[in-house]
C-alpha cells in the first residue's frame, strides 16, 4: 500500500466513525436511547418459556423507536417545583379517656371473649361442662393457664356461696373478677421525673415490627398534648427508615429528633439525645432502640450499652417494652428475653384492635410482673390509649 492509499483508507475510517458518532448525538438530542437489548437474554428467556410468542429481535438497520414530541410541547418543559415543606405544627388531642372513646375497637375484636363468657354465665344450670367451657374461652383469649384457673375458681365459689342465679348478678361477679385479675391497683403512670431537674428518660424497646417507632411517635404526641417539652432519639440506626419515620413524627408536633449516621453507634445517639434534653431543659427524652433478636447476647450488649451510655448524662426513668398483641405466646417469649436484658418498667401492648386475644393483657402482666401502661388500638396518630383496668373490662363485656 502506498502512502496515498494509506491516507485515503484512514480518511474513510474517520468518516465512518465520526458519522456514526454524529448520528448517535442526533438521536440523543431527540430522546433517550432505549437500553441495549441483550440478545442472549432474550433468546434464553424464549427457550425457557417456549409458550412466549416469538421475540422481536431488532434487525441491524432497524431504527430504535422514538416518541414524537409535539413541537409546541418541546419549549414547555416545566421546571419541577420543589414541594413546600409542611410547617404547620399539629396540636394533638389529650390522651385522657381514649380507652373509652376507642372502646368500640377493643369490643369488636374482643367481643368473642366477652360474649362467650356472658353466654356461659347466663345459663340456668352452671354444671361442670359450663365451667370447662368458660375456662376454654379464657384460654383461647390468651389469658394464660394460671390466671384462668384462678378466675374460674373464684367465680365458681361466688356463684355457690352467694347463690347467684340471676344473669345480671353473674355478669356483675364476672366483671369484678376480671377487673381484679387485670389489677386496678397497679401504678400505670409513666415515670417522667428525673432527679435534680434532669429530664425523664424513656427507653422504648421491643422486637422490630411490634410498633416501637410508632409508639415513640405517638408518645411524643401524648406528652406534647400535656404541654411537656420533648426530645426524641432515633437510636435504631440499623434501619434508616426508622429514623426517617421518627423525624416525620417529630416534625408534625414540633419536636426535635436526634439521629446518627446510618449504621452508626446506637449508644452514641442515646447519649446525644439525653445531652440535648439536658441542654435544652426538655421535660422528657424518648429513645427508640433497635430490636433485632439475632442473638440474645447481641441484644443484651446493644441495649445494655444504650442504657449505660445514656445514663452517663441522666438516669433512665422508664423502660417501655412494646409487645404486639397479635403474636400471642410468641410475643410473650420475646418479652421474657427483653425482660432479662433490661429492667422493664412498663408494657405497651400494640395492635389490640387486631386481635380477639385481649387476655394477653393479663398474661403479660403476670409473666413480666410489670403493668401494661398503654395500648395501641389502631394505626392512627392518636390511637395510643393510657390503659385502665375497669375501662378495659367494660369494653370487653360491652
Ligand atoms: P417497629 O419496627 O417496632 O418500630 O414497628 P413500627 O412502628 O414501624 O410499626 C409496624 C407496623 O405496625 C406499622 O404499620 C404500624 O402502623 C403498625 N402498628 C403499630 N401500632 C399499631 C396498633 O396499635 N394497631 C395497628 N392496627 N397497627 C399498629
Amino acid at each position: 500500500m502506498t502512502n496515498t492509499e494509506l491516507l485515503v483508507a484512514l480518511i474513510a475510517v474517520a468518516v465512518v466513525v465520526l458519522g456514526g458518532g454524529a448520528a448517535l448525538l442526533v438521536r440523543r438530542g431527540r430522546g433517550e436511547l432505549p437500553p441495549p437489548r441483550d440478545l442472549d437474554a432474550i433468546t434464553e428467556e424464549y427457550i425457557e418459556h417456549p409458550e412466549h410468542p416469538e421475540p422481536h429481535l431488532p434487525s441491524e438497520d432497524e431504527e430504535p423507536p422514538f416518541e414524537e414530541v409535539p413541537a409546541d410541547e418541546k419549549d414547555r418543559s416545566p421546571a419541577p417545583t420543589p414541594a413546600a415543606p409542611t410547617t404547620t405544627v399539629e396540636r394533638p388531642e389529650p390522651a385522657q379517656g381514649r380507652l373509652v372513646r376507642l372502646r368500640a375497637r377493643l369490643a369488636r375484636s374482643n367481643s368473642s371473649l366477652g360474649r362467650g363468657l356472658l353466654a356461659v354465665l347466663g345459663r340456668a344450670d352452671l354444671d361442670d361442662a359450663a365451667w370447662e367451657e368458660l375456662e376454654d374461652t379464657l384460654l383461647a383469649a390468651d389469658v394464660g393457664v394460671g390466671p384462668t384457673t384462678e378466675l374460674v375458681d373464684r367465680l365458681r365459689t361466688r356463684v355457690r356461696v352467694e347463690g347467684i342465679t340471676d344473669p345480671d348478678a353473674a355478669r356483675q361477679a364476672l366483671r369484678e373478677e376480671l377487673v381484679a385479675l387485670v389489677d386496678p391497683t397497679l401504678d400505670r403512670s409513666l415515670a417522667l421525673r428525673g432527679p435534680e431537674g434532669t429530664p425523664g428518660v424513656v427507653l422504648v424497646v421491643g422486637v422490630n415490627g411490634t410498633g416501637k417507632t410508632t409508639t415513640v411517635g405517638r408518645l411524643a404526641r401524648v406528652l406534647v398534648a400535656e404541654d411537656r417539652t420533648v426530645v426524641l432519639g432515633a437510636a435504631d440506626t440499623f434501619r434508616a427508615a426508622a429514623a426517617d419515620q421518627l423525624s416525620t413524627w417529630g416534625q408534625r408536633v414540633g419536636v426535635d429528633v436526634v439521629r446518627g449516621p446510618e449504621g452508626g453507634d446506637p449508644a452514641s445517639v442515646g447519649f446525644d439525645t439525653v445531652k440535648q434534653g439536658l441542654e435544652t431543659g426538655a421535660d422528657v427524652v424518648v429513645i427508640d432502640t433497635a430490636g433485632r433478636l439475632h442473638t440474645k447476647s447481641g441484644l443484651m450488649d446493644e441495649l445494655g450499652k444504650v442504657k449505660r451510655v445514656a445514663e452517663k448524662q441522666a438516669p433512665v426513668t422508664e423502660v417501655l417494652l412494646v409487645i404486639d398483641a397479635t403474636t400471642g405466646q410468641n410475643g410473650l417469649r420475646q418479652a421474657q428475653v427483653f425482660g432479662e436484658v433490661v429492667e422493664v418498667t412498663g408494657v405497651v401492648l400494640t395492635k389490640l384492635d387486631g386481635t380477639a386475644k385481649g387476655g394477653i393483657v393479663v398474661a403479660v402482666q403476670r409473666e413480666l410482673g410489670v403493668p401494661v401502661k398503654y395500648v395501641g388500638l389502631g394505626e392512627g396518630a392518636d390511637d395510643l390509649a393510657p390503659f385502665d383496668a375497669e375501662e378495659f373490662v367494660d369494653a370487653l363485656l360491652a
